[in-house]
């Protein structure tokens, strides 16, 4: 069964300036075990539409469209129906640790206190619950590291925290905002595995957010790449890599480092900046940065079409095997 599917996914904006649309008719679906790369540059609206089909959104955002969990409507809930899903049944772990982390409380305090709350557990149980997830994630001497504060942990250590902590109730889905853009490039690497091995050992669903096509290579079964609050193109990971169709993708992907490269250090990245959402061109939004635009590409942005098997992608150039 199909774990999560959104459909028609819009977010926008009520602001002084205007009404910014951040996220543009997503649509996509997740079965139990499978990870999903979303992947863009910031501002793309990759954040926005997690934030949005979770119920973080800020006061001024509004949701439109379907989000199903578990065949469940989740969009039009109030804060406390929410509550009981997320860190239980759905796991957000974001970018930098210690805004998620409260760093006035011992590590056991704040794990601990997840399973008394949705798990209804003894503290002495929660505890050992705590320690096993802190062992799952490979934090060495977990026993005694566990009453530690968040600042006694290095980085890369504390984005292990969030993880076993994101972990606790075993949820179905677990959402991971840029998890290793604040990690250098070893432990990032360490962090892409770890998520790796719990997807396959736990079968948890992910979404994993970030700028960097390299991160997901290692995880995601499926990969969206988001542009100006849109989809660009869709499909299997290995589709994305050697085969990408459209230009914001081959560019995307241009510009992750390779080891052993002699370039390294030197990469070419997409000329230009993403479009203002307050005041999006006509016509296909990467047309300003695109090496192939013509004339019609900038009287109507190209819809999203389906080809071959579950790839999906919008631009007006034709296909390239
Ligand atoms: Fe480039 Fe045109 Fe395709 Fe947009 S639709 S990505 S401008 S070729
Ligand atoms: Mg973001």
């Amino acid at each position: 069964m199909t774990l999560l599917s959104v459909n028609n996914l819009n977010v926008s904006f009520a602001t002084p300036d205007g009404f910014v649309k951040a996220v543009n008719g997503i649509s996509f679906s997740l079965n139990p075990g499978e990870a999903l790369g979303i992947v863009g540059e910031s501002g793309s609206g990759k954040s926005q539409l997690v934030l949005g089909l979770m119920g973080l959104l800020a006061q001024n955002g509004k949701t439109t469209g379907s989000v199903k969990f578990n065949n469940n409507e989740l969009i039009g809930l109030n804060q406390n129906e929410f509550n009981k899903i997320r860190g239980d049944k759905i796991s957000m772990i974001f970018q930098d640790p210690m805004t998620s982390l409260n760093p006035y409380l011992r590590i056991s305090k704040q794990m601990t206190e997840v399973l008394m709350f949705h798990k209804n557990m003894s503290y002495s149980d929660a505890k050992n619950e705590s320690i096993k997830m802190l062992d799952l994630v490979k934090i060495p001497d977990a026993k005694n590291r566990v009453d530690m504060y968040p600042h006694e942990f290095s980085g890369g250590m504390r984005q292990r925290v969030m993880i076993a902590m994101s972990l606790l109730c075993k949820p179905d889905l677990l959402i991971a905002d840029e998890p290793t853009t604040a990690l250098d490039v070893t432990v990032q690497a360490q962090i892409v595995t770890l998520l790796c091995e719990l997807k396959k050992d736990l079968g948890t669903a992910i979404i994993i957010i970030t700028h960097d096509l390299g991160v997901v290579a290692g995880i995601c079964d499926n990969v969206m790449v988001m542009y100006a609050g849109r989809t660009m193109e869709y499909g299997p990971v290995n589709h994305i890599f050697y085969t990408p169709q459209h230009p914001y993708t081959q560019g995307l992907l241009k510009s992750i480092p390779r080891l052993n490269d002699e370039t390294y250090g030197d990469l070419p990245t997409i000329p230009g900046n993403p479009p203002s959402l307050l005041n999006l061109p006509k016509g296909c939004p990467f047309q300003e940065r695109c090496l192939y635009a013509e004339e019609k590409c900038t009287v109507k942005p190209p819809p999203l079409v389906t080809f071959g098997n579950d790839l999906k992608k919008a631009c007006y150039l034709e296909i390239q095997q």
